[in-house]
């Protein structure tokens, strides 16, 4: 299937860590691929096998252009030699931009379509359609969230329990595909705090916990004060911060889901929230795509 690397587990050190008491360890999963990476390499793994299996040739998926699940879909396909379609959310412009650059270099098909229209996502009818347009094909949700991303992720889960010892797992939330496979993998004396990338985070709690598995023991949680007014968008402070982390720890975020995470963490703990003695594993998941030629960070 799509190659694997081990990834690496990075320690944070700074004085606010040090006084808490706690420690801070970073699980470098944007490593484990070039293009396929972090959560969307174990989100895949399943999706690939099964529609391989069932013997699809042609994935589609839906995306805003930016989607770091267009990206990673695009290129898993063309290195399994399956086609592609990415249905995008609203107009195309020219020049493409360089997530959608790359997934159409990587023979993938764009399907723009209005806001509108983009609300049909999930309604069967709407796939219908998209089925008399192109043919017969392997369907994969918006951010490649359903029973078998949930399934790869909780082996991710497996794999992290059985690597390191740690009381608490971070990882930001967008479907919440990611959190429901890691909380259904971990121990009872263990939680997860999933951090919401939206403005109001509330709507997640019950969306998320629909593919949760009913045996999971670990608690969970999700925090929503670190949204930054909304998906994408960030602030001074957040770009200053993402500068700070690459500068001083040589550790590279992306603004719209791992920044916001740890940003949220650093302050959690500032104010004490997250208690002495504490051991926080923070899953970077990867969303560099969007970063390495459009830095938010870097000066305009
Ligand atoms: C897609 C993505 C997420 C969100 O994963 P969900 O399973 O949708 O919650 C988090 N981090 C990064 C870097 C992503 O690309």
């Amino acid at each position: 299937m799509i190659s694997y690397s081990e990834t690496p587990i990075q320690e944070l050190y700074s004085s606010e860590i040090s006084e808490a008491g706690v420690r801070v360890l970073i699980k470098r999963e944007d490593l484990n691929h070039p293009e396929v990476s972090g959560n969307k390499w174990w989100k895949l793994k399943y999706n690939l096998e099964l529609a391989i299996k069932q013997k699809h040739g042609v994935l589609l998926t839906f995306g805003g252009s930016y989607s770091n699940h267009l990206y990673a879909t695009a290129a898993a396909a063309s290195s399994l030699g399956l086609k592609s379609i990415g249905v995008v959310r609203g107009e195309e412009t020219l020049p493409l931009n360089p997530t959608l650059t790359f997934a159409q270099s990587k023979g993938m098909r764009l399907h723009y379509v209005s806001r509108e229209q983009y609300q049909r996502k999930n309604d069967p009818a709407f796939l219908d359609e998209l089925r008399q347009a192109y043919g017969d094909f392997y369907f994969l949700p918006e951010g490649g969230t359903n029973e078998m991303a949930v399934k790869g992720c909780m082996e991710l889960g497996r794999k992290l329990v059985h690597e390191i010892d740690f009381d608490t797992l971070c990882i930001p939330v967008g479907t919440g595909g990611t959190l429901s496979g890691l909380v259904g993998a971990l121990h009872n004396n263990q939680r997860v705090i999933g951090f919401s990338v939206f403005k109001d985070g509330s709507f997640l709690e019950s969306e998320v916990g629909r593919w949760i598995d009913p045996g999971a023991v670990a608690s969970w949680r999700v925090e929503t004060r670190y949204g930054f007014g909304g998906y994408a968008k960030t602030s001074p402070a957040l770009l200053e911060f993402i500068d700070r982390m690459q500068k001083h720890h040589g550790l590279p975020l992306d603004h719209v889901y791992t920044a916001k995470m740890l940003f949220g963490i650093m302050d959690m703990i500032g104010k004490g929230e997250i208690h002495r003695s504490q051991k926080v594993l923070v899953l970077h998941s990867g969303g560099l795509q969007g970063v390495s030629r459009t830095n938010p960070a870097e000066p305009r």
